[in-house]
């Protein structure tokens, strides 16, 4: 791969004898020739700019001294891609980068002052004998290209063949499938007491490459929403659309554009959209022996909104709400035990004293597989965390629930035994599940 960088400054590009750039220079898979502009003036000042048509501050770099040495370099080397470094051209990403290390040769045309006469862009983009492309490197504006220059060398230059010791890390980075890179550390393990997260330092790779993919998506969500905008839905694992609804990024199950949710706890404003997820999803939930009628009579005296009222109202109690533009989507009810006390159903001497008991989680049907139950389960059990008396979450589910067994265990919920109680009247069985908070 061949860089022709034309500045008036050539000086600036010495850099690129160092590291690995001046690695590949050496092994000659890179070939970096400088030029300087001024090699194309004919008066003794060597003058590369002129003051602006029109007025105004500063000096324009000079249409006919930048057509030489463009023409020049071109009839020299056969260069095909002219890239002009301007705060005025498009963003450069990770994607132009891609496609721009598929050429041989590239010339940077390196501006200075107020920038570069515009009849140049213009007469070889009409041309057609170069592919012009215009690029900023950042929302600021630096003195001179040759800084952009060296950005768009290095990065293209490590993207070659045989660049990288290890290519496998190029395929890891940031924006590779429009997130940013997770968060990476090394030893000490403690530092300054900040610990490396646990997750790393045990050997189940499966496990840190979802918490690495979940911190890649939890960053791009809070530092480049713009990212988010452009992924399509449909392209996302169910454990990623999990951890986008705790920031806000909702999409049905089919949908291809996202909507905007808040999972937040709840408030006593919220407790008739509860009543109404309660008694829409209850009956989802209830075995199938369980009649219509038991189930009315159960919602009736266990999930009104006088109840729901008084979770919100007691400190024992923790209510998580998914806000969908002001109707509730899903809501979960989380009951925090003091030694010595259980939830009534599960039997004591299987589980730890102070339970944290995740009593419910519902979710309206239309946002099944959207991953808004993940979110808001995870939201649930980090807002009870810093309330719970003790350090292990317990819950109970429908033994014959395989859809819901396999949602909590993909949670890290295990299975520690049975407990029965009764529905209206009816005895059922559920297996019982822990979690360490
Ligand atoms: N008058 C120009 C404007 O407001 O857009 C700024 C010119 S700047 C002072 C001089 C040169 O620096 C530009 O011609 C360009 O080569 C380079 N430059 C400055 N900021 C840049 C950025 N964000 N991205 C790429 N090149 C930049």
């Amino acid at each position: 791969m061949r860089f022709d960088l034309v500045s008036i400054f050539p000086q600036f590009f010495d850099v690129l004898d160092l590291s690995l750039m001046g690695k590949a220079k050496e092994s000659g898979a890179l070939t970096i020739a400088v030029h300087d502009l001024r090699d194309w003036t004919e008066d003794r000042h060597r003058t590369v700019d002129d003051t602006p048509y029109g007025g105004g501050a500063g000096m324009v770099m000079r249409a006919d001294i930048w057509g030489k040495a463009i023409d020049d370099i071109v009839a020299d080397s056969g260069c095909r891609v002219l890239a002009v470094p301007t705060p005025s051209g498009k963003p450069l990403t990770q994607e132009d980068v891609r496609k721009l290390a598929r050429a041989d040769q590239i010339m940077v045309a390196c501006g200075r002052y107020e920038g570069i006469d515009q009849r140049v862009v213009d007469h070889y983009r009409s041309a057609g004998d170069l592919d012009v492309f215009e690029y900023s490197i950042g929302d600021y504006v630096l003195n001179g290209g040759e800084v952009a220059g060296l950005v768009l060398v290095e990065s293209i230059a490590r993207l070659l063949d045989g660049f990288m010791g290890n290519p496998e890390s190029l395929t890891e980075e940031s924006f590779e499938g429009n997130v940013v890179e997770y968060p990476t550390y090394t030893r000490p393990a403690q530092w300054r007491g900040l610990d490396v997260p646990e997750v790393l330092q045990g050997g189940n790779h499966a496990a840190i490459d979802a918490w690495r993919r979940a911190k890649s998506l939890e960053r791009t969500a809070r530092v480049r929403p713009d990212l988010i905008r452009q992924t399509d839905p449909q392209s996302l694992s169910n454990a990623d659309r999990e951890v986008l609804a705790r920031y806000g990024w909702l999409a049905a199950r089919d949908a291809s554009q996202w909507d905007h949710v808040t999972v937040r706890p709840a408030t006593l404003n919220d407790v008739e959209g509860i009543a109404h997820v309660a008694a829409v999803t209850f009956p989802d939930a209830c075995p199938p022996e369980v009649t219509v009628e038991a189930q009315r009579e159960h919602i009736e005296n266990n999930l009104s909104e006088g109840v729901i009222a008084s979770w919100i109202n007691s400190s024992r109690h923790r209510v998580m709400v998914a806000d969908f533009h002001g109707q509730i989507a899903a809501y979960t009810m989380v009951e925090l035990f003091e030694p010595g006390e259980g939830p009534d159903d599960v039997p004591h001497d299987i589980i730890e004293p102070a339970p944290t008991y995740f009593s419910k989680i519902y979710t309206l049907p239309q946002w099944r597989g959207s991953g808004l139950s993940g979110a808001i389960f995870e939201a649930a059990i980090d807002d009870a965390r810093p309330h719970a008396f003790g350090t292990q979450m317990v819950l109970g589910t429908n033994a014959g629930n395989k859809r819901a067994r396999k949602f909590y265990t993909r949670h890290g919920w295990q299975t520690i035994g049975r407990r029965t109680f009764m529905v209206a009247g009816i005895e059922n069985e559920d297996v019982v599940m822990v979690r360490d908070l």
